[in-house]
């Protein structure tokens, strides 16, 4: 007999049910600890191994979820999560997931479904206006960074080879050269190994100044030393807000090189960029107006639901030509308005995700999310001053926007890095707050943004309060033969 999947579960219950639990689940958070107290291995145990033969009522799924999978969550909508970048999911956005999901339309083409097309351009349009860019720019939604920076790199390619790599392939073919600094995220690494250019040729130009801003005569100067040794160089990605310590590159400078030397210009200011809504913020990323991409994630800082990536390019004919399969598409673009995106993106299937960017910027206007962010930048300028203060706390890099880094000085002398690294898990595993470690200059630094939607000033000052609190009991538990203060002025 043929049963519908509506006639076992009650869709319009359980729904009502998942929103009551996300609506508790959100008012809830503050009370939780930020990373969960589990150890590996612990929540896979309370899964059955097997798959159910039989159909299982919701109500027990339900609750084996409460039970068992939502405390075992690190909790990203947690006021006081400091940890890596925000992964913002504003109430109005989440909204618009749910009715995305039940729809679940798959929004490869125009025709698969207009109104997911045709809102895209128009909201990417709202975002381009929002972060200043020149309406040369056009804008297409990816899942994340990585698959826009990798868009971005297989475009760099075909370029350099005149549009021939996707069909000859590259064996037999000049060396491609790409240009970063060493401050950029893993995914360029990993765009430049999976567009076949080869880890190898990612040309690592030094970085100098307290900005650790790629030196662009270093960059002209490795150009034009690849050139003399008959490599062929294809592109330049520069960084503004690198992932370590938000490492920012002279955009200006840069795009000029790559006018000059007819590279096509990528920058990745995937979490950086939200905060380019703010007039007062765009000198960081000046110069972007002439690069030939951008990438700026709104499922990052903005609040928009993971996943969503914003990629803006200059000639988006280039990034077609590179990725769209069938040519006759081409025909079609630009002519009659009618654009299929799955042409702009790697992956065919597209998931609906303009629809929660409309959500999100019609429910806080641009004004609401700037006022955040602003708050976010002031907080952590404010931490940072206070932690800088304390006398066994230095500060390792200054605030960029809202994200610093910082070190406490352990009377443990010549055990820094341990001393630090310790004081990260225990910091972690208490649970008030949730940070991250990274290297500066070899040594190990504790990184701190501040980024949470639902985050306030008193939670700063719960975060101050755990990190000191916890880095001094850490201390005294360990052997400590001499004053702070002598280990210190000896050191
Ligand atoms: C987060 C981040 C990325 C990677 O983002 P995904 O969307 O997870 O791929 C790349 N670059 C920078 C600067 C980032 O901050």
């Amino acid at each position: 007999m043929a049963m519908r999947a509506e006639d076992t579960i009650d869709l319009r219950t359980w729904a009502h049910r998942a929103a009551d639990w996300t609506a508790d689940y959100r008012d809830g958070l503050d009370a939780l600890p930020v990373r969960p107290r589990v150890v590996p291995g612990s929540i896979a145990a309370e899964i059955a191994a097997a798959p159910p033969e039989a159909a299982e009522p919701m109500e027990a799924i339900f609750a084996d979820f409460d039970r068992v999978i939502a405390p075992g969550m690190t909790h990203w909508q947690h006021p006081r999560f400091f940890a890596y970048f925000p992964g913002n999911a504003a109430p109005a956005a989440v909204v618009a997931e749910m009715l995305v999901a039940g729809m679940s339309a798959q929004c490869m083409l125009w025709q698969t479904s207009p109104a997911a097309t045709e809102l895209e351009t128009r909201v990417l349009d709202w975002l381009r206006q929002a972060l200043d860019l020149p309406a040369t720019f056009q804008g297409v939604i990816h899942d994340t960074a990585s698959s826009a920076t990798l868009a971005a790199v297989l475009t760099m390619r075909e370029r350099a080879l005149g549009f021939t790599g996707n069909a000859t392939g590259l064996a037999g073919g000049p060396r491609l050269r790409i240009y970063a600094s060493g401050e950029v995220h893993s995914s360029i690494d990993k765009a430049v190994r999976i567009a076949g250019i080869g880890e190898d040729n990612l040309v690592r130009v030094p970085t100098a100044g307290p900005t650790r801003g790629m030196d662009p005569t270093g960059l002209e100067a490795a150009i034009a030393a690849d050139r003399a040794a008959g490599h062929k160089p294809a592109g330049i990605i520069a960084c503004v807000g690198g992932t370590s310590v938000g490492a920012l590159d002279d955009v200006t400078a840069i795009a000029a090189i790559a006018n000059r030397e007819g590279l096509h210009l990528h920058v990745d200011a995937a979490w950086a960029g939200a905060a380019m809504i703010c007039p007062e913020f765009r000198p960081l990323w000046e110069g972007v107006a002439a690069a030939d991409s951008v990438v700026m994630n709104p499922h990052k800082w903005l609040g928009a639901p993971f996943d969503c990536s914003t990629y803006f390019v200059r000639a988006p004919g280039d990034l077609v030509r590179t990725l769209a399969i069938h040519p006759e598409y081409l025909k079609t673009y630009g002519r009659d308005g009618m654009v299929n995106y799955s042409e702009w993106s790697i992956q065919l299937g597209r998931r609906f995700r303009a629809l929660k960017l409309w959500f999100l910027i019609r429910a806080h206007g641009l004004e609401g999310l700037r006022a955040m962010i602003r708050d976010h930048v002031a907080w952590s300028r404010d931490l940072a001053a206070r932690l800088g203060a304390e006398p066994d706390f230095e500060i390792v890099t200054e605030p960029m926007l809202s994200l610093f880094t910082f070190r406490h000085l352990s009377a443990a002398d010549g055990a820094a890095d341990a001393h630090n690294l310790a004081l990260v898990e225990a910091i972690n595993d208490d649970g008030r707050t949730y940070l991250t470690q990274t290297r500066v200059d070899g040594r190990i630094a504790i990184r701190l943004q501040v980024g949470s939607f639902q985050t306030t000033a008193a939670d700063l000052d719960i975060a101050f309060e755990a990190i000191t609190e916890i880095a001094r009991r850490l201390d005294s538990a360990t052997t400590v033969t001499e004053p702070l203060s002598r280990a210190r002025t000896a050191g």
